[in-house]
Parts: structure tokens; C-alpha cells; sequence
């Protein structure tokens, strides 16, 4: 792949972990139960895109996908103060994209590809989160297979996005809490196989002591398996 850029999180200790930040022309998922910081992560990205390139970014836009209403300008403040940034400006470069269900969030990734066709420079698009209207609106065994082409659908497009415009993705996975089950593999459970290949990286976040995060590199297809200490704080995401 050529001209792979990369997104600062925030934390070097985590940048380091997925070899600089989260690429383009893939799809990272993050995974991890309510809490974790799959949210603060998703806010965080939405600002260091548009750092230069000198300071962890890509100086694009944003497009967030919010299909939970997790969305808060609030935090997008905090975040652009740590960074010394302008909150109108950077406002303006998160195009936000409430999804009210899953063909709802299906059909907005044609708008993605309408606002980058008319000039837009995105760099990354985040879906926070994929999963909670398909698994919402498809519950029972048998309407599992329909659920499971729908979102292979849906991450193909996505795909499509991030490979024709060189952009990062960036999807968030809810899943419940299994404690010492670090080398099992919550995702085939709740996204079954197809979200387990479609993302080029996943995530595994948990929360530690004293209010710390784990990031946890699983199933990478170059990288190593690691782990890292990260922290949520006003000002985002840190070592
Ligand atoms: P989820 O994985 O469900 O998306 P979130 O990303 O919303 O979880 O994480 C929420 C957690 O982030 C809160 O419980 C809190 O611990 C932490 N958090 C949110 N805002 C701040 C802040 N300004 N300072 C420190 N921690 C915060």
C-alpha cells in the first residue's frame, strides 16, 4: 500500500503499539465493554486529524458517524483547548452524521463519498458505533445470516472509502466485559466472522486501576501482539 498516513490517539505508549497511530486505507476497531473510552478515543481522533502531519495528524476532516448519540461538541472543546486549537474551526472539520438506523448508517457512507467527490479533504471517518442498530434490529438466530451480509456490506463500502481516498476508519465495537478471557475472542460472538476480518486492526480496551485504560493489539496481521497504559483526562487521551 502506498502513502499510508497515520493518526495520532494521543498517547505515545499506544501510537507505539499500532506502529504510529491508526492507519489509512484500513479499518481499526476498537472493542471493549461500556466505558472503556471506545467514545473518548473516537473524540480524540476527530481532533488530532486535523493536526499537520508534523503533530500526529493529517490536517483532514472528520466525518462521525453517531449512531448512539455519543456526539458532544463539550468534549470536542476540552480536547481542541489541549491542543491550543480554534473550537469554531475545529467544529467545522467534524461532519457529524446521526444514523437512526442500520439502513439509515448504511446509506451515509453514499453521503461520505458525495462529500469527498465535492471537494472535502476527509481523512477519517469514524462509526461510533457499528454494531448497536444491527444488533438492535436484528435479534434471533434466524435473522443472524441477513444481520451478518448487511454489515459485510456495510464494512465493504467502508473499506471501499478508506482504500479509493486513502482514509483511516475507525469503528467501535461494544461488548460485555470477560474478565480473564484476554486470548478468546469476544468479537467472533457479538460481530461474528465478518467483523473479525474486516478490520485490518482491532483493539481490545479494558479499564485498569485507578482509572487507567489497557489497549490491547490483537489479531494484526504485521504487527506484533502488545499491550499499553493510556488515561483519559480533560484534555484526551495521554501516556
Ligand atoms: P465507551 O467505551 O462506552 O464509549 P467512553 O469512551 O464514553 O466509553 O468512556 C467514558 C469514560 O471516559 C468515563 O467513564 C470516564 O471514565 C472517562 N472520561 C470521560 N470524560 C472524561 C474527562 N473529561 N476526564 C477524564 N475522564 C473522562
Amino acid at each position: 500500500r502506498k502513502d499510508v498516513g497515520h493518526i495520532s490517539v494521543g498517547s505515545k505508549g499506544f501510537n507505539d503499539l499500532i506502529a504510529g497511530g491508526i492507519e489509512t486505507q484500513a479499518i481499526t476497531e476498537v472493542f471493549g465493554e461500556f466505558g472503556s473510552g471506545k467514545s473518548q478515543i473516537s473524540h480524540e481522533l476527530a481532533v488530532t486529524v486535523q493536526l499537520p502531519e508534523e503533530l500526529g495528524g493529517l490536517d483532514g476532516d472528520c466525518v462521525f458517524v453517531d449512531t448512539e448519540n455519543t456526539f458532544r461538541p463539550e468534549r470536542i472543546k476540552q480536547i481542541a483547548n489541549g491542543f491550543e486549537l480554534d473550537l469554531e474551526d475545529v467544529l467545522q472539520r467534524i461532519h457529524v452524521a446521526r444514523a437512526f438506523n442500520s439502513s439509515h448508517q448504511i446509506l451515509m457512507v453514499d453521503k461520505i463519498n458525495e462529500l469527498i467527490q465535492n471537494g472535502t479533504n476527509v481523512k477519517l471517518v469514524i462509526v461510533d458505533s457499528l454494531m448497536a442498530h444491527f444488533r438492535a434490529e436484528y435479534v434471533g438466530r434466524e435473522s443472524l445470516a441477513v444481520r451478518q451480509q448487511k454489515l459485510n456490506q456495510h464494512l465493504h463500502s467502508l473499506q471501499q472509502i478508506a482504500n479509493t481516498y486513502n482514509v483511516a476508519v475507525f469503528i467501535t465495537n461494544q461488548v460485555q466485559a470477560k474478565p480473564d478471557s484476554f486470548f478468546g475472542s469476544p468479537t467472533k460472538a457479538i460481530g461474528g466472522h465478518v467483523l473479525g476480518h474486516a478490520s485490518t486492526y482491532r483493539i481490545w480496551l479494558k479499564k485498569g486501576l485507578a482509572g487507567k485504560r489497557i489497549a490491547r493489539l490483537v489479531d494484526s496481521p504485521h504487527l506484533p501482539e502488545g499491550e499499553c497504559v493510556f488515561k483519559i483526562t480533560n484534555e484526551g487521551i495521554v501516556d
